[in-house]
């Protein structure tokens, strides 16, 4: 199979469009599955995001340990937001799964 100069182009890709106002799509506020705390009342992703809050450079947005959750937390669910801290993953017995890993239901 040659390709020639007849034939068909290739379809054009789509431009992505982007509007002056255009918002992200509001993600779920991050909660525990086990405890039903929020990150910023589980002081251990309080204590993530200060610590990586004191590396900040001058006018860099501070994270907040709901974005330390959607982040680094392997454990979240970005659909709905749920995740388990450290304290329920172990009461819930540690699950795990294949490929990308166990979320919270
Ligand atoms: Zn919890």
């Amino acid at each position: 199979m040659t390709t020639t100069m007849t034939s068909e182009p290739a379809p054009a890709v789509e431009p992505v469009e982007y509007f002056g106002n255009w918002t992200p799509p509001p993600r779920p506020v991050a909660v525990c599955n086990g405890c039903l705390f929020e990150a910023k009342d589980i002081e251990e992703y309080v204590a993530a995001a200060e610590e990586i809050n004191a590396e900040l450079g001058e006018g860099e947005r501070e994270m907040t340990p709901d974005d330390y959750v959607w982040q680094e937390e392997g454990t979240l669910n970005p659909k709905n937001g749920h995740f388990l801290c450290t304290a329920c993953y172990i009461k819930a017995g540690m699950p795990s799964a294949p490929g990308p890993g166990w979320v919270a239901p």
